[in-house]
């Protein structure tokens, strides 16, 4: 036979003038097709079961309890108080339940969440602080990618491909993970009427989503999109993974008012506290408000928790400015401190990068855009030069603010 004679591929066979690379063992050798293919079945199969020095498990789950749960969430997330209190005993029992014995009779069901509230006020944060402290895959997803089956987009399914490529295709620390599904709102169902012409944005996703959320088996196509039949696909159980959905639903608040004004109980409170909750109505939010709103009920079965996120007022925005663990100012004063540079600011700069982001309606998100405008000219220019400190006052933060971009986008 040719090929003992001439050099090859001792796995795939190829001749030495079909590969580029041939690397010689000691009674053998392997083509560059052939690595390529054995890493990626040491990382699906090994690397995932293993930490960086081979011995435990990378996905240890650490389970906290409730009031330790919302410290850790304080160190990251500011305010929210609400959510977060609502969110530790979700998780809790949640991963209370996956340690429970299966011959109990009482079954304990998943505490999948629902949070309602504006766009950038820390939902996806609050999810992966959450995912973060228990050590657990953690993947986010966009409600609006995904389609019915046989439409043009993703199947619901492909957010589990996500899952398990956070984690290295490691399947029993995915089927204990997190997903955080965004943007649920933009797949209710245009009006609570269920309608007799098929909707296929909403409420055909809505119907994927169930038995997922629900906990099934699934089988998943690796890279994500659509299964196809040359595709080896991976199954895992969607048992005990928390389901974890945001959105802004814009205009709930009608719905909510609508409902509490019409409630012969109404307010049981004083006038002002009457004007009060008028203005917060989110915080009075339930699973029928999410009905009216387009989603279908057999979804919100399936999501028995819902909580609020309140819209960011000017003390939070401060706040989230400084105070939390990888706050803003902190990571630019490290990006500085790389430099061998301290950098400092008067606390009216910090005012007054709130006062922009109110004014032209950024939210939290804004502030990291504002602070960029501020300092890209001196993190271009101090690099190069011996400077050992920086500080910004308020007339250098107005006078680059004013001069970038940012600065003309002021919005009616
Ligand atoms: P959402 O998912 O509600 O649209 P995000 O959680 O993505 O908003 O928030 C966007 C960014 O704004 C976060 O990365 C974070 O830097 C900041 N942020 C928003 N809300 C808070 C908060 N309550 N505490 C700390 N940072 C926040």
């Amino acid at each position: 036979m040719a090929k003992q004679h001439t050099l090859h591929c001792s796995f795939c066979g190829r001749n030495r003038d079909e590969v580029k690379i041939l690397i010689a063992g000691q009674d053998g050798h392997i083509c560059e097709n052939c690595v390529e293919h054995a890493q990626e079945i040491i990382a699906q199969e090994l690397v995932a079961t293993t930490d960086s020095k081979g011995t435990a498990p990378a996905h240890k789950l650490t389970i906290k309890k409730p009031v330790e749960i919302k410290k850790f969430l304080d160190e990251y997330v500011i305010g929210q108080d609400e959510a977060k209190k609502v969110l530790a005993v979700a998780v809790y029992n949640h991963y209370k339940r996956l340690n429970q014995k299966i011959d109990n009779d009482v079954e304990i069901e998943k505490s999948n969440i629902v949070m309602v509230g504006e766009t950038g006020t820390g939902k996806t944060l609050l999810a992966k602080s959450i995912a973060r402290m228990l050590n657990v895959p953690f993947a986010i997803v966009d409600a609006t990618v995904f389609t019915e089956a046989g439409y043009v987009g993703e199947d619901v399914e492909s957010m589990l491909s996500r899952l398990l490529q956070a984690c290295n295709y490691d399947v029993a620390a995915a089927e204990k993970g997190i997903v955080f599904i965004d943007e649920i709102d933009k797949v209710a169902r245009k009006s609570d009427n269920p309608s007799i012409t098929r909707d296929v944005s909403g409420e055909g996703v809505q119907q994927g989503l169930l038995k997922l959320l629900e906990g099934t088996e699934v089988l998943v196509p690796p890279q994500g999109g659509r299964k196809h039949p040359e595709q080896k696909l991976i199954k895992v159980n969607t048992q005990n993974i928390l389901f974890i959905c945001g959105g802004a639903f814009d205009g709930i608040d009608k719905v909510i008012a609508r409902r509490v004004n019409t409630n012969a109980i109404g307010f049981n409170v004083n006038k002002e506290m009457q004007e009060y909750h008028q203005k917060n109505l989110l915080q009075f939010i339930n699973a029928v408000d999410l009905k009216h709103f387009g989603l279908i009920p057999e979804l919100l079965g399936r999501l028995p928790v819902v909580t609020y996120l309140n819209p960011l007022d000017a003390i939070t925005l401060r706040n989230i400015l400084t105070e939390p663990k990888n706050a803003l100012i902190k990571q630019f004063t490290r990006l500085f401190s790389i430099e061998n540079i301290a950098l400092t600011f008067d606390t009216d700069v910090f005012d007054f990068m709130v006062e922009k982001a109110l004014e032209y309606k950024l939210g939290a998100r804004g502030l990291r855009s504002i602070c960029e405008s501020i300092l890209t000219d001196a993190m271009y220019d101090l690099p190069s030069q011996k400077v050992k400190a920086f500080h910004v006052d308020l007339e250098y933060a107005q006078r680059k603010f004013s001069n970038s971009k940012l600065s003309m986008l002021k919005v009616a």
